[in-house]
């Protein structure tokens, strides 16, 4: 008897049906079953009389929403030096290991960011990045930020290794490539604060003289 009654309350085990419950689901009534074959061209059916909608990609690309994380990018301050001060929190952040950054200490001949010091190896590997966003919320100067662009696939592993020349904003109006010394009596401070504008004068004449590619009208490459 009490096997009997352990066979009662035992539940189906997991995936199968209870073939004591009722089938909820079913339609038994006459139409439903003559109908039941075809039902599933119904959704066949009712799409054939919407309208069509075809993307012209990649003749035609769409644009994305504007918050959409694609390609990253390594952002400049307005006189062109760089925000990145080699920290690593975007490598330690990021959960794929896309990320590596090695950073090196500025010199009052060789500066390349506002502050002791910069990224001079910046490295993302879009084989791992799964465009989480982490690294950009990690990243306490801004200095990191995603754009709109993702047309990043290639036929070579090696050409998805994105170093810092391909991920620097291009240098706008003002700007002079880095490096090059902070304003006259600015600091890291000064940038942060957002007192910081174009390059002044005295920057164009630094880099004119350091005879590094210099825009003497402070006009950008991009
Ligand atoms: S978007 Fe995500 S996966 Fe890609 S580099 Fe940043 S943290 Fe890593
Ligand atoms: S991008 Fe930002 S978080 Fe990453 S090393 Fe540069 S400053 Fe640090």
């Amino acid at each position: 008897m009490a096997e009997e009654a352990d066979a009662v309350s035992t539940p189906p085990a997991r995936g199968h049906a209870d073939p004591s419950a009722p089938d909820k689901g079913r339609r038994d009534g006459p139409l439903a079953q003559a109908l039941a074959p075809v039902a599933g061209f119904g959704v066949s059916f009712s799409t054939m009389f919407r309208k069509i909608y075809t993307e012209e990609y990649p003749e035609k690309p769409r644009p994305t929403e504007p918050r959409y994380h694609g390609r990253h990018q390594l952002n400049r301050h307005p006189d062109g030096l760089e925000k990145c001060i080699g920290c690593e929190l975007c490598a330690w952040a990021c959960p794929a290991d896309a990320i590596y950054v090695e950073g090196a200490d500025n010199t009052d001949d060789n500066r390349f960011s506002p502050g002791e010091r910069y990224g001079s190896v910046y490295q993302i590997n879009y084989l791992r990045c799964i465009f989480c966003g982490l690294c950009i919320e990690a990243c306490p100067t801004r200095a990191l930020t995603m754009t709109n662009e993702y047309e990043m696939a290639d036929d070579r592993r090696g050409k998805l290794i994105f170093d810092k020349d391909q991920l620097l904003a291009p240098l706008q109006q003002g700007m002079l490539p880095a490096p090059h010394p902070m304003p006259e009596g600015a600091d890291d401070q000064s940038y942060y604060r957002g007192e910081v504008g174009a390059a002044t004068p005295d920057q164009q004449a630094w880099v004119q003289q350091r005879g590094a590619g210099a825009d003497p009208k402070g006009q950008g490459d991009a």
